[in-house]
């Protein structure tokens, strides 16, 4: 492991639920938090850094193809999902990633297991698929309007005794079966304060190019504020488990949260590392064959491999560069020395 993945691994643990905690939002974590270490000005190269680190582990993913990766994104209206997704993924390969929202569902939808239209977009071995807003709904809209509950046409035993309780389990075992069956499931929450949504709907309102953004109705949700940060803690207190943690990611700035979203999707992919296939045995043979063959057909007077002489003259030019500059630090050092003395 190296020096920044071991970094990557302690600033993700940093914002994980520990399975059995008892979260209370409000008390537990605070969406104003921007780790010490991390200045904003130092943000957007370590976001680059983070973004490169993603993309070469989501090709080694797609390559390996035995594991998939599913990123649950849930969060209130203007928490930033968008934008995070959009930043985060902004490095991958867009054949290698899926990103699915999901609205109030259809009649069909409604038609069927309340897993079922989410167990339709999972993502693949090999790829990366993302929800912007998921079955987390099913415990969380839903659970706030028990109407939506009442069209979901559930049996009468169906709703008897505590109807959460039991979803919860459901998901928990769901997700277990899911990582059985190498389908990795990290799950962020984007944790906005009342104060910084009621500012981001005033920009939606202030900025003509974001009004298209605003919508009367989340501003009614927002006077079910604290029915939903119950309902959020409820989750993260029964949903984080070992195989599937939740991470509550500070979300009042976005840089921050950014960066956070980053390192806690890179440091799954880590987890999993996944490795190109390596060719061995018989299909090497036959690598080694075909290679004699095409360096056979080398046309006169062209180099028999111009890739490997490329390789070569490349090598030559990066090791004449690092001369270059050892020497240039002893005569400095030597400078340096006849300015003192
Ligand atoms: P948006 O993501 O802002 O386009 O809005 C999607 C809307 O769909 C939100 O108001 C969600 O609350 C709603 N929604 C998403 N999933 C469900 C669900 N399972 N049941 C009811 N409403 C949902
Ligand atoms: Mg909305």
């Amino acid at each position: 492991m190296t020096k920044q993945e071991k970094r990557i691994r302690n600033y993700a643990e940093l914002f994980r639920v520990k399975p059995g905690a008892k979260v209370t939002l409000a008390d537990d974590f605070d969406p104003g938090f921007t780790a010490d270490a991390v200045r904003k000005k130092d943000a957007q190269p370590t976001l680059r850094r983070g973004v490169a680190l993603l993309a070469d582990y989501q090709a080694r993913l797609a390559a390996q193809d035995t594991y998939g990766v599913l990123v649950c994104i849930q969060a209130l209206d203007a928490g930033g999902k968008d934008g995070t997704i959009r930043h985060v993924m902004s490095g991958v390969n867009p054949q290698g990633v899926k990103v699915h929202s999901f609205k109030v569902p259809s009649a069909e939808e409604l038609n069927h297991d309340f897993l079922w239209r989410y167990a339709q977009r999972l993502p693949a071995r090999g790829e990366i698929g993302i929800f912007n807003r998921s079955y987390y709904e099913e415990v969380l809209v839903v659970r706030v309007h028990t109407e939506n509950l009442d069209r979901q046409k559930l049996p009468p035993e169906s709703k008897r005794g505590d109807v959460w309780e039991r979803r919860y389990r459901e998901i928990n075992d769901w997700e277990r079966y899911l990582t059985d069956n190498g389908i990795r499931v990290v799950k962020l929450f984007l944790n906005l304060s009342k104060e910084e949504q009621r500012t981001r709907f005033l920009k939606r309102l202030d900025l003509s190019e974001k009004n298209w953004k605003f919508s009367e109705h989340d501003v009614k949700e927002r006077e079910r504020w604290d029915d939903y940060q119950a309902a959020f803690s409820q989750m993260l207190s029964h949903t984080s488990t070992g195989w599937a943690p939740w991470y509550v990611i500070p979300a009042d700035h976005k840089w921050f949260a950014r960066l956070a979203a980053a390192v806690v999707i890179a440091n799954t992919l880590i987890e999993i590392d996944p490795q190109y296939p390596q060719v061995s045995g018989d299909v090497l043979d036959r690598l080694v064959a075909a290679r004699a063959d095409l360096v056979a057909q080398a046309p006169k007077g062209v180099e028999a491999d111009p890739f490997e002489a490329k390789m070569a003259r490349e090598r030559v030019r990066a090791k004449r560069k690092e001369d270059a500059k050892a020497a240039e630090k002893v005569a400095a050092g030597i400078n340096h020395e006849g300015d003192s003395g």
